[in-house]
């Protein structure tokens, strides 16, 4: 078996920790070329230790003299590189095969591009890369043909119950309908008055999934699933009228398609992001991803309720952006980072975050997504206009 150079992009994060873990079960078949990272240099050089890249990425020049001077003494034979150049260096890198894209947010986009202008095999968490340029990135990934797997375990779940020749479109497949789950976050049953009073710590704390901190905010507004929403538009090219968000607490089905004859396909597994790592890692195999077996006797039943827009209105902005299209969505995913960010400094109430990305897209009109470069203003102007927005309290 050839064994396959894997890049990953985030690897001290929620997602790159269990893609490590799946490649320490399986030796034999990947080898983790590169780590990037942004500033947790301790956690990377543990990393760096037990898997022995050949290149490990840092911000900046600083951390990367300290990284490289500490794999120096340890004798390891890594090259530290830093910035983000590098990292899109390390995403298309000639003897990189496979690239995991998990950095969070907006800064994984360039990198995510580069992997698909090299025509790696992309492993796709970092949603925030099709939220802000889904036409853009699906073009770039066709004409270099590169082969785009979905991590967010809702759109791995769709991906499997696919027909394999997805490429003649999904109505040609029978495709009626995406069911697209959602946990509905840890504040599902509290009343308007409770949530403006909800703490940054109990909003990461997700009753099913343990994720970095952005994402966990994302859950607890329900706008992770609004992201999902664009994200599964542009991944399975669908409308927003074929896309129906269900709440489904336990997070056992991870998303089902619905066909012309009445067939519902899902995916099942217990909620652990392994599963859907492993699949892409070894697709069109199958591995053994270390999560164990699903206990349907233990799990007993399985619920499911329609989502409360009135609750939880990130869900239908983002349904409102995608549907305006340009750089309607590149907007509403900066605003919704300013927002996250100053929700978790403790500078915006919980239910300031919708308030604030509604005012953002209110004060700034989208324009058309036809280059980087417009994706890129979009996001800028929408961080201005919503830390000018969260310092004047506008978002209160
Ligand atoms: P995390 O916060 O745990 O990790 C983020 C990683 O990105 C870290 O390694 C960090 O060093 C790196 N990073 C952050 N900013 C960076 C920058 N400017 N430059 C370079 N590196 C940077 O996040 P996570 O929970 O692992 O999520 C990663 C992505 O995967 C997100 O887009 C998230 O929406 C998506 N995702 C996560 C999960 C999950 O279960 N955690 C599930 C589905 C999708
Ligand atoms: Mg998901």
């Amino acid at each position: 078996m050839i064994r396959q150079n894997v890049t990953i992009l985030g690897a001290t994060g929620s997602i790159g920790v269990s893609t490590l873990d799946v490649i320490r079960r399986h030796p034999e078949r990947f080898h983790a070329f590169a780590l990037c990272a942004h500033s947790q240099v301790d956690k990377l050089f543990e990393q760096v230790c037990e898997f022995a890249p050949k290149f490990a990425v840092v911000r900046d020049a600083a951390l990367a003299d300290e990284l490289g001077r500490r794999c120096r003494d340890a004798g390891l034979a890594t090259k530290v590189r830093h910035g983000v150049e590098a990292l899109s260096e390390m995403a298309a890198h000639p003897e990189v095969d496979i690239v995991m894209a998990a950095i969070v947010g907006a800064a994984g986009l360039e990198p995510t591009l580069a992997a698909a202008r090299a025509g790696k095999k992309i492993l796709l968490a970092n949603k925030e890369v099709l939220v802000m340029a889904g036409e853009l990135f699906m073009q770039t990934v066709r004409e270099h043909d590169a082969l785009l797997l979905p991590v967010d375990s809702e759109h791995n779940a769709i991906f499997q119950s696919l027909p394999s020749d997805i490429s003649r479109g999904i109505a040609a497949c029978g495709v009626r309908r995406i069911l697209l789950t959602a946990s509905g976050g840890p504040f599902r049953t509290l009343s308007p008055v409770e949530l403006n009073e909800v703490t940054p710590e109990a909003a990461c704390a997700h009753p099913n999934w343990v994720m970095g901190q952005k994402i966990s905010v994302d859950s607890a507004t329900m706008m992770n699933k609004g992201l999902e929403v664009i994200e599964a538009h542009w991944l399975f090219d669908c409308s927003p009228e074929q896309i129906q968000v269900v709440i489904h607490p336990q997070s056992v089905i991870h998303s089902l398609v619905e066909y012309a004859d009445g067939s519902v396909l899902a995916q099942l597994g217990n909620p652990d992001m392994r599963t859907p790592i492993a699949y892409a890692l070894a697709y069109p195999e199958r591995i053994d991803a270390g999560v164990p077996s699903l206990d349907l006797f233990a799990l007993a039943r399985l619920d499911f309720e329609a989502p409360d827009l009135d609750r939880f209105p990130c869900l239908q902005l983002a349904y409102a952006a995608l549907r305006a299209g340009g750089t309607a969505p590149a907007i509403l995913n900066a605003a919704n980072e300013v927002a996250v960010a100053a929700f978790l400094d403790r500078r915006l109430p919980f239910l300031g975050i919708p308030r604030l990305i509604e005012s953002t897209l209110a004060a700034l009109p989208a324009g058309p997504e036809s280059s980087l470069a417009d994706v890129l203003v979009a996001d800028a102007e929408a961080r201005r206009i919503a830390e000018r927005l969260v310092r004047e309290g506008g978002a209160k």
